[in-house]
């Protein structure tokens, strides 16, 4: 998988190494040909994740606007229980949010055991956004990579298996998608004036994600740089990151369950051993089931 990186220690990184039209010599054919089986894995995946509750996911979606975020939601997770998900999105923090630490908002939505979230921005924003646009002053920003590492090692520490997608396009490919929005009905919500105001900060924003990547990327919690212009490579990309790295916890929450499973049957066989039923359920139990499946059926009628 040499198309995507993984950075998993600090480095300096320079996104004019990772060319965004990447497709790693993949079809498009062959790539939706093996999403399917991977959105597959990844629903398996998820089942163990929620039946074992021993750890919990939690996947960060970053990009400038347009690169995919809410497409790689809707499409990658497309085969996920929304009974063991929950998706957030960060907008700008409200008044509330902004009387507290930049991570107290965050903290709030991090996944329980077994569960999994996503987080549509992230406390990232608080490194990107607000010192591109000089929300708080660079000393405070500049502490704030230190202080992410801190709290993502201990979200690790208590169980949680973190990705941190970076979905990396071109501004030509921005362009053109905020012109398909303006051409397309259905997108047009999502426009806002914002987007291309904010395209005067292209370099700005560049720089800021460099410094995250290059300082916020840990063996913990690493970052992946996803060459995001061509959608299916994308989401094939995210797909198997997910896959791949989940494999062998995936064989860890097996044998877990399995156990449990074992453990639970040996109960059962001691409880059916003791009220000497040799398999059924106790007598007493079926008859009393019996006398209300009566009463019952006999107020229906
Ligand atoms: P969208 O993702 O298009 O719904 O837009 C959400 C907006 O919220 C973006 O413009 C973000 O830059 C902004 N936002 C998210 N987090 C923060 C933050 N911590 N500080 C300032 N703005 C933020
Ligand atoms: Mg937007």
């Amino acid at each position: 998988m040499e198309h995507l990186r993984i950075i998993d220690s600090p480095q300096s990184v320079n996104l004019q190494d990772y060319d965004p039209d990447d497709t790693g010599k993949l079809t498009k054919r062959d790539a939706l040909k093996e999403l399917e089986k991977l959105e597959e894995q990844l629903a398996q995946t998820q089942e163990m994740l929620y039946a074992a509750a021993q750890r919990s996911i939690l996947i960060i979606l970053q990009g400038m606007d347009t690169a995919g975020k809410d497409g790689t939601i809707e499409h990658v997770m497309s085969h996920i229980n929304t009974t063991g998900c929950h998706v957030w999105s960060f907008k700008v923090p409200t008044a509330e949010e902004l009387g507290h630490d930049f991570l107290w908002r965050v903290h709030q939505h991090t996944p329980a055991r077994g569960m999994m979230a996503i987080f549509n921005r992230s406390h990232y924003e608080d490194v990107l956004v607000a010192r591109v646009h000089q929300l708080v002053p660079h000393t405070v920003w500049q502490q704030r990579f230190e202080q992410i590492n801190h709290f993502e090692s201990l979200l690790v520490a208590s169980g949680t298996i973190i990705f941190k997608f970076f979905l990396h396009i071109s501004k030509d490919e921005q362009r053109s998608r905020l012109m398909e929005r303006e051409d397309d009905t259905e997108k047009a919500w999502k426009l806002s004036v914002a987007d291309w105001q904010e395209r005067h900060f292209w370099k700005d924003y560049q720089e800021a994600y460099t410094d995250v990547l290059s300082r916020c990327g840990t063996h913990d919690a690493p970052w992946y740089i996803v060459p995001a212009n061509k959608k299916w490579y994308r989401n094939y990309v995210i797909a198997q990151a997910l896959v791949r790295r989940l494999a062998p916890h995936v064989a860890e929450w097996r044998t877990a369950l399995e156990a449990r499973g074992k453990t639970e049957l040996e109960a059962l066989r001691a409880y059916r051993a003791e009220h000497g039923t040799n398999g059924a359920l106790p007598k007493s139990a079926e008859q009393t089931d019996d006398s209300n499946d009566q009463v019952l059926k006999g107020r229906d009628a």
